[in-house]
Formats: C-alpha cells, structure tokens, sequence
C-alpha cells in the first residue's frame, strides 16, 4: 500500500514513529493509502527546520515573495485537474465540487499576490516638533495550522497563503483522511520557488497537533474542524501564549419567507442542503418556511427535486450531484441521528436509509433525507450532523424564524428568501451570524473579504483570508521618532517655493 509520507525539508519523507492510519476512496470503501502519524520527536524536527528557514525568507523582499505566489498561481491551474482527480479519489466529492475547492483557495493565493501592497505601513509625518510616528507589519516567525477532511486544498491555502506572503514558515499538520492534497500543494509551491523548510506537511493525529500546539517556537496557530476540538485547540494554544483563531462546527438557517420565489428557494435548499453530501460548513441543514402555507408549498416543491438526486462516485462524471461520504464512521452517525429524528418525532419525508448503489455496496454512500415537522429540542435540531440531511422547522412568524436563528448556538452562516427588502434588512442587520445571505444561499465570500463565524462556530479575534488573514500572520510595531533639531531653520514648507 502506497506510503504518502510527510513534506518536511524539501522532500517527502517517510515516518519514523511506526504509527500510520489507512486512507480510504469512499465509493469503494477500500483502503488505498497510508499515511503516517508523526510523534512528537518528528514535529518537534520540522520546528527547528522552519524556524532556520523563516529569517532568510523574512528578509526575502514582499514582492519576490509575492512573485512566489503568483507562479503557484500559474502551477495550481496547469495541475488542476491532477488535484481534483486525487482531492475526489481520497474525499469522495465530485470533480467539479473538487475544482471548486481548488479554485476557491487558488482566489486566496491571488489575493496574496498583493502581499507588498498589504504589508505597506502607515506613517504620520511631522507629529510633533521633529516627531514622526510610522507603523509597519512584520512576520511571526512559525506559524501552525490544522484543517479538516472537507477543503483538503482550500482550507490549507487559506492558511498558508496569508502566512507565507507575510514572510513565515508555516507547518501544516492536515487530516489524516484525505492527506494527498495538501502534499501536492505543498511540492508544487515549491517549484514556484518557496525555499525548502518554509512550508512542511507533518502528517498525524492528536499526539501530532499537541507537539505543535505545545512548542514554544511556534507563534500561531490556525484551526478548523469540528466546535469540540476547536474549543480544546484555542484553549491549549492561547495558554501557550499563542496567537489563535479556531473555527468550528454550523448549522446553518435558511429562512424562506412567504414572497419568496418559491422554486427558486426549492433549487437552492437542494444544492446547499446535499451538494457534497452536506459536508461543507456553510451546508444549510436547517429550512424554516415562515407559515404553513409556505411549508407545504416548499416541501412540495422539495420533493421531487430531492428525489431526482444521483448519488454516485466522482467516476462516473457529470451525472453525480454528490458522491459518498468520507468515511464508514461519518456514515453510520448519519444514519444514527436520522434514526433519533424518527424516534423523536419528526417526520421523515424523503427517506434515504435505503441507499445502495450497485457495485459499491462497500462505499460510504447516504441517499438524500428530508425531515419535516422538526423542533428544536430534537437531536438532529441541535446537532451538526454533517450529511444529506435538511431538517424542515416550521415558524410561525419572521420573529420566530429569526428567534430560532438567533438562539441556536452555532453561527457560521445563515440565508434569507423574500422579495421585500425591508424584512431582508432588518434580518441582516439583527442575526448573530458571521456570513449572511440573501437569496444567496451558500454566502461564502470571496477571497478579498474575510470568512469566519460567530458563537460556537469560531474563537479568536481575527477572521480568515481578505484583510484579516494579513493582521492575524503579522505583529504591529509603531515607531515614534524625534531628531531633536526638529524643523531646521528656514526648512519650513515653502508653498512659495514650490509655485
Ligand atoms: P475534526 O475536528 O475531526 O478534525 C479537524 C482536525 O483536527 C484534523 O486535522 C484532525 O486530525 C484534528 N483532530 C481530530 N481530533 C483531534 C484531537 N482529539 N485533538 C487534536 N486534534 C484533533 O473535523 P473534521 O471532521 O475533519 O471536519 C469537519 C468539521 O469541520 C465540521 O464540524 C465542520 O463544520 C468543520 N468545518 C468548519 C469550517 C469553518 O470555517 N467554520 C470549515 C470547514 C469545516
């Protein structure tokens, strides 16, 4: 079975500590892979490379570095179709979702190219008698970054894009289930030129983060995964005196109101609720038609439309609105929770328990669920359960459709429907949520904005990629200078003169 090893000082390497976790294909259900689960010993080795590495780098002007980026740009688009084929293979989402994942962290990487333009300062001439004051952004130093199974390309450039424009190193410990991608992001940045040990890929589990974690070089760390382990991250990081940004778990509202265009809302709701399987941190699990009138005009539009998915492996082309999910663990806590959605009330209206897709009987695959008539005390309510799984909350009013958004203790993103402007507002004005869309049903912004949640969906100050991603990679320092002659005599501005 093939080893992926690490990408530690310029090279692939092969673990040493004699821990290693299978990597499945998820459509057959076979372990294609291994990969190996670094020690503290092996962690600890990539650090110290790094941290020799970072100065030279730092000291590399911003627009060389930039130059970097914009060959990796260049590189990214010749090798597309190459990362989407191994991203699909080892995630099980379909090729042109896996493009999409490419492509959207390829825009960060684009933003990035602007490094010198962003890391310019500030300066404030003449403050006082001879007193000038400016401000400049200087890099961290080791930057540490952690990302889930679900963006195995664009969570990793999101945060190494930023760190390494800014003049880091940067090592990326990414998940265990789907470690192809990262490795090749990271050979391919360094045929555009990044100098070996800036950038390394330390492969593992637990014992892996908390080397990183602990280590007293490393300056920062960056997570994203599921609200549990975010919470255990930030914590142990900030306590280390780490600078820390956490992004965790969703469960994401899309309220429909009654003047919505109603099949424009039903085709939305089924390419946010099932495309990848539902397993995307801004999936809308959650509709909430407001009235019983547009519920039942809603889900007769649903119906139908869910019923016609093709659930299939990313082989077989165009014809699959979403492949399996990532592993048989993930799928059997699917199936858990709808059972408990059953159990507890709720009524299950498109029923996908059934799924068997010939010839892949061994494949992670979950057919496309609909519940109606859920409340909010019920499991499937309060949990993200991270598969094609919508859950339908009837309200009564907008009052009690926002109540519910508002209340819930995830606040990644959320949408609205409607034609009216006034209630579109006033929504986007009063929700607790980071990313609000209207009509827009999956609002991810672009690369040159910031993307994070609010509530138990992110912890930290700063958010990722756009500006932040900039402030988060770098320190402030502030300089007040005095020559004590201040302004000579006869130095004074001369707009006399000028004329
Ligand atoms: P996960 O929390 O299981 O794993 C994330 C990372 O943490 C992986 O690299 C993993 O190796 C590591 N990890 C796992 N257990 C650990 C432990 N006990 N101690 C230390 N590290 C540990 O998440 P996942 O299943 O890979 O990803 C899905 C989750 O990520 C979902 O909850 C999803 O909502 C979330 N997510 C959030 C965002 C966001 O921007 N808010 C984006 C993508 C995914």
């Amino acid at each position: 079975m093939t080893d992926l090893g690490h990408w530690i000082d310029g090279a692939r390497v092969a673990g040493i500590s004699g821990r290693f976790a299978d990597v499945y294909n998820p459509a057959t259900g076979e372990a294609e892979a291994r990969v190996p689960l670094a020690d503290t010993e092996e962690m600890n080795r990539a650090i110290g490379i790094a941290a020799a590495a970072q100065p030279a780098w730092a000291a590399t002007n911003p627009q060389k570095r930039a130059r970097v980026m914009m060959a990796f740009v260049a590189l990214l688009h010749r090798d597309m179709d190459k990362l989407a084929e191994a991203l699909s293979r080892e995630h099980g989402k379909t090729l042109p979702d896996a493009r999409g994942d490419v492509i959207r962290g390829l825009e960060c990487v684009e933003f990035c190219i602007g490094a010198p333009h962003l890391l310019k300062g500030e300066y404030t001439d003449a403050a006082g008698k001879g007193i000038d004051l400016y401000s400049m952004r200087q890099p961290l130093g080791v930057c540490g970054g952690i990302t889930p199974f679900n963006f195995p390309a664009m969570m990793p450039l999101w945060m190494f894009a930023p760190a390494l424009a800014c003049g880091n190193a940067f090592i990326l410990k990414p998940s265990e289930r789907d470690p192809s991608v990262p490795l090749m992001l990271a050979e391919l940045i360094e045929e555009a030129g990044l100098p070996k040990g800036v950038l390394q890929v330390v492969n593992g589990d637990k014992q892996a983060v908390d080397a990183l974690i602990n280590h007293p070089v490393v300056q920062s760390i960056g997570f994203v995964g599921s609200t549990p382990i975010a919470e255990y991250v930030y914590a142990r990081s900030a306590a280390t005196g780490k600078r820390v940004q956490c992004f965790g778990g969703a469960k994401n509202h899309m309220v429909v109101m009654p003047d919505a265009d109603m099949d424009q809302a039903a085709d939305a709701l089924v390419g946010a609720g099932y495309g990848a399987a539902g397993e995307r941190c801004m999936a809308i699990s959650v509709a909430v038609p407001v009235g019983d009138d547009t519920a039942d005009r809603l889900i007769d539009k649903l119906v139908p439309r869910i019923e016609k998915l093709k659930v299939g492996p990313y082989t077989a082309g165009d014809d699959v609105d979403y492949g399996p999910v990532v592993t048989a663990a993930a799928k059997a806590n699917i199936l858990r929770l709808v059972e408990s959605g059953v159990a507890q009330g709720a009524k299950l209206v498109v029923d996908g328990r059934d799924f068997s897709l010939q010839g892949y009987e061994g494949g992670f695959f979950v057919g496309p669920h609909l519940f109606d008539h859920v409340t909010p005390d019920m499991d499937i309510y309060r949990t993200e359960i991270f598969g094609p799984v919508l859950s339908t909350v009837r309200a009564g009013s907008y009052e009690e459709a926002l109540g519910l958004v508002l209340g819930h203790e995830y606040g990644n993103g959320t949408a609205i429907f409607t034609r009216d402007g006034d209630t579109a507002r006033d929504f986007a004005h009063r929700v607790n949520i980071g990313m609000v869309g209207v009509n827009v049903p999956i609002p991810v912004p672009l690369a040159y904005h910031t993307f994070g949640g609010w509530k138990k969906s992110a912890f930290g100050d700063l958010n990722q990629h756009g500006p932040d991603s900039f402030r988060f990679y770098t320190r402030a320092k502030t300089v007040t200078a005095r020559w004590p002659s201040g302004i000579r005599e006869g130095g004074e501005f001369n707009f006399k003169a000028v004329d």
